[in-house]
């Protein structure tokens, strides 16, 4: 197809694609989707080798925002019956970190929920990031706290954090449509603030959530734009209890398009799948890792992920290896690392569902059919008695 050998010469040069060729990855057919991945993957060993990046999360604060933002399980009015708690002492989210850390991630992802964090709750997580890098040579901590006042990420950084998170989520077009209590402009300036702050900066997207292939396409291109280090792609969790409860548009293989459409557009960039990694692409996930060079390990902030051993075996079976400490994640040419996901797609609720005969039917339902008995509220790790995921 001379789109794909065109987008790979343009993705081994890091010259961006012209928007109708992000949008004609997009609309490529389900007959087409292992040539797509085939041409991305090329781009993926250029910059990253066969190398996947473990990044691990460690949910600081959940639940009770007062922020509606319409995919989040732990939105203002969230009826999703995830686990509520407030601030982890730093010894027991250095503690969790440490099981990510043992696991095999490099990363550790601080997330806070809330609109953004005051000065006292920056103290608070800078004692926790001195905490984590004491207890564990070598990590890479990034902090996922919401928008950002001056002065605030570069207090961070001199506590020791490598990375700040704050995703674009969707387009600017749509952004009222999901949140309407801060605005799109709001989460450019705290990723820019990042930036300035010298942290590296991680900025991605939710996908599923009803937008258009141009919504998508200009997401992507908005976060080019920004020059993150890292981008998480979350496919949306439709979790119970939150406005999006019904929203089940995704297949694999649409999922398997969006990557490589990001991979397309932002090459040499660490592209992370995030939150909706198991609930959508399911069986289909070792695909996606010849797109993404980066995915979360065990479980996210109010949903559990698959067990952090299958995580392990599928890129070992995959063929593709788990990066080390000791390996720079970004090409040369790049400085810094990436980050986690503040407020990723996923939320909480396996309960009801629509289109019967899902949970617990012994038929296996068409792919965009909605897939509720996939979705598991997290009940262990941080905030729990019980050992974390990892
Ligand atoms: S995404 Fe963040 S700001 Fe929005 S409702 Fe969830 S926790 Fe609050």
């Amino acid at each position: 197809m001379d789109l794909l050998n065109t987008l790979v010469d343009k993705g081994l040069r890091r010259e961006t694609p012209t928007r109708e060729e992000a949008l004609a990855v997009l609309a490529t057919s389900d007959d087409d989707v292992l040539d797509v991945v085939a041409a991305a993957g090329k781009v993926r060993r250029h910059w990253f080798g066969r190398r996947v990046k473990l990044n691990y999360l460690v949910n600081l604060k959940s639940g009770l925002c007062p922020e509606d933002c319409s995919y989040c399980s732990q939105r203002l009015g969230s009826k999703a019956e995830i686990l509520k708690y407030t601030w982890l002492k730093p010894d027991q989210a250095s503690q969790a970190a440490a099981a990510g850390l043992a696991g095999g991630a490099k990363r550790v992802c601080l997330v806070a929920s809330g609109r953004g964090p005051t000065d006292r709750d920056v103290d608070r997580v800078s004692e926790t990031i001195r905490t984590i890098k004491e207890q564990n040579e070598g990590v890479e901590v990034c902090a996922c706290l919401g928008l950002l006042s001056d002065g605030q990420a570069e207090r961070l950084r001199d506590a020791g954090a490598d990375a700040y998170n704050h995703n674009l989520n969707t387009s600017e077009g749509t952004y009222a449509d999901i949140t309407t209590t801060h605005t799109y402009a709001d989460r450019v300036d705290t990723v820019q603030k990042a930036h300035a702050a010298g942290l590296s900066a991680c900025s991605g997207l939710i996908a599923g959530m009803g937008e258009s292939d141009e919504d998508l396409v200009d997401v992507v291109f908005a976060l080019r734009e920004l020059d993150p280090d890292s981008v998480p792609v979350n496919f949306l969790i439709p979790f119970e209890g939150t406005p999006l409860a019904k929203e089940w548009h995704l297949t694999p293989q649409r999922c398997l398009r969006i990557l490589a459409m990001v991979r397309f557009v932002c090459p040499d960039v660490e592209v992370r799948i995030a939150g909706g990694r198991e609930v959508h692409l399911r069986s289909m996930q070792p695909l996606a890792l010849h797109l993404a060079n980066s995915i979360f390990l065990g479980d996210y902030l109010t949903s559990e992920g698959q067990a952090g051993k299958a995580d392990l075996e599928m890129i070992a079976d995959a063929g593709f290896e788990v990066e080390g400490t000791d390996q720079v994640t970004l090409p040369e040419h790049r400085a810094g690392g990436g980050c986690g996901s503040h407020g990723s797609a996923e939320g909480a609720g396996c309960g009801s569902h629509e289109g019967g005969g899902v949970c617990g039917s012994a038929s296996v339902p068409q792919a965009s059919e909605p897939r509720t008995d996939l979705v598991a509220v997290r009940r262990r790790g941080a905030g729990t008695d019980l050992a974390p995921n990892a």
